[in-house]
């Protein structure tokens, strides 16, 4: 069994440089305008008033973010770490300060009418909808809703993990979920300062979690995992797929490209997924700007 330290934060008996768990650090809606911005100017103008829609989103997110202030959060002694109880009751006020800043825009009126929709919504029923979201509620949510709720609940969950100091723990094989928060990783990805190591990164507060290349992300499968790709090898978004249970997702390599943001890449490589969706191939987690 390993074990891994508070101070070192890293893995025993094992290599040494393995960090089995990397926290966020910074404002993650900063990078994320800028490319999508990238995005748009190379877009057919046909997306741009979507691609405009997801800056402005991921705008409002980067402020509501910029001005949330936190405690430090208590963790739970086994993963999942962060308590939900403990961050849901900052969520109202990060969902308003996002829809707040939507309404000062100039949008589309099909999102204005929903910005008006959601502005009635009570912190009790805006609370229920992020535990819907967090798989503890059976609340129904309007399709429309969910990717301004999703936003304002990862701005508080990364902020959160932003703040953590990582428990002492035991790590046997590495998790499935997100060691933070328990949701699903978006894609996984390898960082030029991760010495070459492949980690998962949570859809929710942006935590990666160190994940062996060749282990599926969603079984026990420890073969064969297929990276597949639409523009051939040079492509920095490819697709991890399990042949064991037939799940994908999404691998990102920044080696050559630190900038480059696991929502916009995937958002770029959506025809990756409807091949994958052709041949039954499934995929665990939804990325927010398409909910
Ligand atoms: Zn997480
Ligand atoms: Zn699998």
């Amino acid at each position: 069994m390993s074990q891994f330290t508070p101070e070192n934060n890293v893995l025993v008996g094992t290599i040494p440089d393995i960090k089995p768990i990397l926290l966020p650090e910074g404002n993650p809606f900063t990078s994320r305008v800028m490319q999508f911005e990238k995005m748009e100017i190379s877009a057919p103008e046909s997306l741009h008033s979507t691609i405009n829609f997801w800056i402005h989103l991921t705008e409002a997110a980067k402020h509501a973010y910029a001005d949330l202030e936190m405690a430090p959060p208590t963790l739970n002694d086994a993963a999942p770490f962060l308590k939900d109880a403990e961050l849901l009751p900052y969520f109202p006020n990060v969902f308003k300060h996002i829809v707040a800043a939507l309404n000062a825009k100039k949008l589309a009126d099909e999102v204005k009418s929903v910005l008006t929709a959601m502005a009635d919504l009570s912190d009790e029923t805006l609370i229920a909808y992020a535990k819907t979201l967090l798989g503890q509620g059976s609340d129904e949510i309007a399709k429309e809703y969910l990717p301004f709720l999703s936003i304002a609940l990862k701005a508080v969950y990364v902020k959160s993990a932003t703040l953590a100091t990582l428990p002492k723990l035991e790590v046997e094989q590495g998790f499935h979920d997100c060691p933070m928060c328990g949701d699903a990783p978006i894609a996984s990805v390898l960082d030029p300062m991760d010495n070459g190591l492949r980690y998962l990164v949570c859809n929710t507060c942006e935590t990666k979690w160190h994940k062996v290349r060749s282990t599926c992300h969603s079984c026990p499968n420890t073969g064969k995992i297929e990276l597949l790709s639409l523009e051939g090898q040079e492509s920095p978004m490819k697709a991890e797929s399990c042949p064991e249970c037939h799940a994908y997702i999404k691998h990102l390599d920044r080696t050559k490209n630190p900038m480059l943001d696991v929502y916009v890449e995937d958002l770029a490589t959506l025809a990756l997924d409807f091949t994958l969706a052709e041949e039954n191939q499934q995929r665990l987690s939804m990325n927010l700007y398409l909910r």
